[in-house]
């Protein structure tokens, strides 16, 4: 099997999309029964990860957390002025792996996969990767 590519425009400097339903679209048309995906983020300033899709104030509380810990304002030797989205990249990770059984991602009931975009807004792409 080859590589499946999505794609998401961002629309704010930092913020979380709920990317669940493009990837079960994938997982649907090449139709994986059973098996694994990988979702793999190839930039350097995002980054993927699987947490509450149900009330959008957890999103908002992670991003609230990562900007005060990670500030805009601070000596970062980097000249390009971005760090802190590399950082915030570093820390929450490139990719994460979804169980699929019934055609279906196994996710919790909560759960949802996101982007994460910390140096928006720009059009990203996700590679996924399956295996069976
Ligand atoms: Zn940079």
């Amino acid at each position: 099997m080859g590589l499946s590519e999505i794609f998401v425009q961002t629309n704010r400097q930092t913020e979380f999309i709920d990317i669940t339903s493009k990837v079960q679209s994938e997982v649907s048309s090449n139709s994986i029964l059973s098996g694994l995906v990988t979702i793999y983020c190839p930039h350097t300033t995002g980054a993927v990860t699987i947490n509450e899709g149900a009330d959008p104030a957890v999103k908002e509380d992670i991003l609230s957390v990562l900007n005060k810990i990670i500030p805009w304002d601070y000596d970062y030797r980097h000249l390009e002025g971005n760090s802190p989205a590399h950082i915030k990249s570093s820390i929450i990770g490139e990719s994460v792996t979804v169980i699929i059984e019934g055609g279906k991602l196994q996710l919790g009931t909560w759960q949802k996969i996101f982007f994460c975009e910390f140096d928006g807004p720009r059009k990203r792409r996700l590679w996924l990767k399956f295996m069976k």
